[in-house]
């Protein structure tokens, strides 16, 4: 009997049930008319944050909950932050009543270009440090909302406009909402949304050493392991709003591999050499399920339990591509979550 139970224990990932962790849900538009993939209904968005309340998730602001991970301070159990990119004007209208009604903090990052330019459909500076005096934290998603890594090879300064134009909607945002955050003793986070969620190593590497903790999304939960400037968030508009799906991502807890190793995820054709590095090398071959596109794609496990690589996916089209790998908690409808997202790029 003994022999058995610590076989079962050495086969389980190493992050244990008590480790902190959260998972951070990213919304763009909450209407009825704007376009579906990046769209939920205002009643969809409400049974939502109905569905948070009355299955006992703890919707913590993004500020406590990064900052308990970083500390190693305990998170609430089913801790969720709730995360908007865009600044769309219905935000403000739609979504912003029903998170003071439900009193939930959340984060809004905002390209600031198209909030100095007043955008049709885009919040004013008015109506974001609104949002601040209600639990609301506004972020740097970007001052035009370019394509970071879409890059004409040929563009030689690329890099260099491209850093300097994130400085530059820090500084925006900082001119505009500092002194409203100072009013609530609070300060301007440095945090950047990178557009679309896609990035590359040099910009990672730029972030890290300014001090900017950053998000992508790809799917996936945040831990102490996590890659602070790729930090995933689920998606939870368009097809994936059904609450069904929704649940099991939310009681997901992030498979316990070595984030920061993950191959630069950009490549001018096909997929990267996704080779996976646990944290701890496991014992048994862990019992991974992974998709692409919603194929089955098998992981082969190195012999030394150190590691897991994925096939080479043959990608006939540029742009975003997706691998999801989850590993169920023994006897439980619970899952381990794993997301790595690049881009195809000539
Ligand atoms: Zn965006």
């Amino acid at each position: 009997m003994r022999v058995v139970l610590i076989t079962l224990v050495l086969m389980l990932p190493t992050m244990s049930m008590s480790d902190s962790y959260f998972n951070a849900l990213v919304y763009h538009h909450v209407a009825d008319n704007t376009p579906p993939s990046t769209s939920i209904s205002v009643a969809q968005f409400e049974n939502h944050l109905r569905f948070l309340k009355e299955n006992d998730f703890k919707v913590v602001s993004l500020d406590e909950a990064l900052n308990a991970i970083q500390n190693g301070t305990k998170l609430p159990e089913k801790a969720v932050a709730i995360t908007f990119d865009d600044a769309f004007e219905n935000i403000y209208q739609n979504a912003l009543p029903l998170l003071i009604e439900y009193d939930y903090p959340f984060t809004v990052f905002t390209a600031t270009d198209s909030v100095d330019r007043q955008f049709k459909d885009m919040m004013s500076w008015d109506q974001l440090r609104d949002l601040l005096k209600h639990k609301g934290t506004v972020a740097n998603h970007s001052r035009f909302h370019e394509y970071m890594v879409r890059v004409d090879k040929n563009d030689k300064s690329h890099f260099q406009t491209l850093t300097k134009n994130i400085q530059f909607a820090q500084n925006r945002l900082q001119e505009e909402l500092a002194e409203t955050y100072s009013k609530q003793k609070r300060e301007l986070p440095k945090w950047m949304a990178y557009p679309y969620g896609e990035y590359n190593n040099q910009l990672k590497n730029w972030l890290k050493q300014e001090n900017y903790i950053a998000f992508g999304q790809q799917s996936g939960g945040i831990f102490s392991g996590s890659d602070f400037q790729a930090l995933p968030r689920f998606p939870a508009a368009g097809i994936y709003s059904n609450l069904k799906t929704l649940k099991t991502k939310l009681e997901s807890r992030p498979l316990p591999v070595n984030y920061s190793l993950l191959p630069n995820p950009v490549t001018s054709k096909n997929s990267p050499d996704i080779t996976v590095y646990w944290q701890q090398a496991r014992q048994a071959a862990p019992s991974l399920n992974c998709f692409y596109n919603g194929e089955v794609v098998t992981p082969k496990h190195s012999d030394d339990g150190k590691s897991f690589q994925l096939p080479m996916i043959k990608t006939n089209q540029t742009g975003r591509h997706r691998i999801n790998c989850t590993e169920r908690f023994p006897s439980t409808n619970r899952y381990y979550w794993f997301s790595y997202q690049w881009l195809v790029w000539p």
